[in-house]
């Protein structure tokens, strides 16, 4: 069997030792480590972070190695018992890499076990060992891994079915905290690296309520015996990625509520929805996928028009489930729709590209935004999530609330989930029109074209009213919300020492018709200086007004004409009318 150990050889200097044992190579064998991981569409090179790579016999011999490219080696002419032995510098504190040092270490299987080429169907073994040293006696490891002699928690032997499946069970190794509940008849660890004040008991008694309303959807059987959510707290941060048994997750100390802590804070609710959105892909990307990713090809870019679907979806259930299994009341759901229905509207790169560009140059463009990315692009998460809205409610709707986007999610399940065939893009519009019994081709010319959505009539026929308005400021995310400003900057921006830095520049806003640009340094309005809150500073001046600014660009003094047309209506607000019937969605 391949027999894969891994153990962190100096934390101090961040790097694992890896050895893989192949017992049956064959001559011209090629080992080769993926250049991206499932679940985040973007080229890593992850065998940048490889150091030393040799190949041995058993019994130390050096075997001749020739690299092929940047993540593929091949032995000479050996076949037989091979070794292979190298370092991985593991630095990188996201859920996509690894991480070691002397508090805890981390990583995905992709950052750190190369593939056997030929031989990725075949069962592997892997030896985890702790860091050697008495600073170290405490360490524990938590991963979704089988064991293969190691006691829960334990260092020693683990195994997988194949190579797919070792690089879906990301590792944990420290002194974490751990906390267990159990969710559909399967247990589930919250694990905790990083100091925090956490109150795990409130936070495991939300993540069964959530847990169980998505097991429950997808008909009472979670897919897997036992789950885990790898959370890495840091002082401020955020991030996911989803696997088959688990999810590795980083998020903010202020985020998690400490004992006593009354209400859910807008920090505990974006990480309940985190959560939740990592654990609907247990169904929604990793068992149901669309057919490129079945089966993975980790060697370059893997095109696919669906993102929408996997992403878009999961990001319209994640919010949803977070209210329907009572983590949040109405109002608070409808706040975080809003806010997230601004974050499309704010941008007039959703003129520009559809939701299946934005799912196909994911790779380019989504994964690699740049201050230009609200002018140019539209998020296959934020858009994608409406469009679900979208079908959600003309289900609901047209049905007499018989039908509802769970009914497609279930059918999806049926037929792709539990039988590994993978969606393709006529898939999601067939199952609609099945379960309507109509031509659907008018909703899902929405994913071609860059209309906006039919989203104020369609929630109005539930009861919702959604309306826009100009943003109040700076930081203001959408939803209810303190009375609008008369004009705005139209940009982004940050507060310095000495002026504002421009962050954005939305195009067509009065940034843009001033000359700025993203970089540049805001230091004088109406030959004063720029200081605390640029909006209060603006608000002094009527609609209309032109004023002399002055800025930094690079070194360089610049100045120009700003002229305070009003603020656009780019901010959804949604309220609940009073004696309407919300029973069909809400
Ligand atoms: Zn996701």
């Amino acid at each position: 069997m391949i027999h894969y150990q891994i153990q962190p050889i100096d934390p101090n200097a961040h790097l694992f030792a890896v050895s893989v044992s192949v017992p049956q190579a064959e001559a011209g064998q090629r080992f080769t480590l993926p250049a991206w991981l499932p679940g985040s569409y973007m080229i890593r090179d992850f065998a940048r972070h490889l150091i030393g790579v040799r190949a041995q016999r058993p019994d130390g011999e050096p075997l001749a190695l020739n690299q092929l490219d940047k993540q593929t080696w091949q032995l000479d002419h050996a076949s037989g018992a091979v070794e292979l032995h190298y370092q991985v510098y593991a630095w990188d504190l996201s859920v996509r890499g690894a991480h070691l040092d002397q508090t805890h270490g981390f990583f995905n299987g992709s950052s750190t076990f190369v593939a056997v080429v030929g031989q990725e169907s075949e069962p592997v073994k892997v030896t985890l060992l702790a860091p050697q040293g008495p600073q170290y006696q405490n360490w524990r490891v938590a991963t979704a891994m089988r064991e293969a002699g190691a006691e829960r928690y334990g260092f020693g032997d683990y195994q997988a079915e194949n190579y797919d499946e070792l690089i879906d069970h990301p590792v944990e190794m420290g002194e974490f905290t751990l906390a267990t509940f159990e969710a559909g008849g399967v247990p589930h660890d919250l694990v905790l690296t990083g100091r925090h004040l956490a109150d795990t008991d409130r936070i495991c008694a939300d993540l069964r309520k959530i847990c169980e309303y998505q097991i429950n959807l997808f008909g009472g059987q979670a897919p897997y015996d036992r789950y885990l959510f790898l959370t890495q707290v840091v002082g401020s941060g955020f991030g996911g990625l989803e696997h088959r048994a688990s999810t590795a997750l980083v998020c903010g100390r202020g985020d998690l509520p400490s004992a006593n802590e009354p209400g859910v804070s807008e920090g505990y609710r974006t990480f309940l929805s985190l959560c939740s959105h990592e654990y609907f892909h247990n169904w929604n990307v990793k068992r149901i996928k669309p057919a490129q990713f079945v089966p993975y090809d980790l060697s370059q870019e893997s095109y696919t028009r669906q993102l929408w679907a996997y992403e878009g979806i999961t990001s319209y259930y994640d919010d949803l489930l977070v209210y329907r299994s009572g983590c949040v009341d109405k109002g608070t759901y409808l706040q975080m729709l809003a806010e997230g229905m601004t974050r499309v509207t704010r941008g007039v790169g959703r003129f520009k590209q559809s939701l299946r560009d934005s799912s196909f140059n994911a790779w380019t463009k989504f994964y690699k935004q740049d201050e230009n990315a609200q002018n140019a692009i539209v998020s296959y998460y934020t858009k994608g999530a409406l469009f679900a809205l979208t079908l959600d409610l003309t289900l609901r709707l047209e049905t007499r609330g018989r039908r509802s986007l769970d009914d497609l999610m279930r059918l999806l399940w049926e037929r792709h989930g539990q039988t590994g065939i993978g969606t393709d893009e006529h898939t999601h519009q067939a199952l609609m029109a099945e379960l309507l019994d109509r031509d659907v081709s008018d909703l899902f010319a929405y994913l071609d074209n860059t209309d906006d959505l039919p989203l104020e009539d369609l929630l109005a026929q539930v009861g919702v009213e959604m309306r826009m308005r100009a943003a109040n400021g700076n930081g203001d995310k959408g939803g209810q919300g303190k009375p609008a400003l008369k004009a705005s900057l139209g940009a982004r921006y940050r507060a310095e020492a000495f002026g504002v830095r421009i962050e954005a520049v939305a195009e067509g806003g009065n940034a843009h018709r001033a000359g700025l640009a993203a970089g540049d340094r805001l230091i004088a309005v109406d030959n004063l200086e720029v200081a605390g809150n640029l909006d209060t500073q603006l608000e002094r001046y009527g609609e209309g007004s032109e004023l002399t600014i002055h800025w930094f660009r690079r070194d360089e003094l610049m100045s120009g004409t700003l002229e305070l047309r009003p603020a656009p209506m780019d901010t959804v607000v949604l309220s609940t009318v009073e004696g309407a019937n919300q029973a069909l969605w809400l």
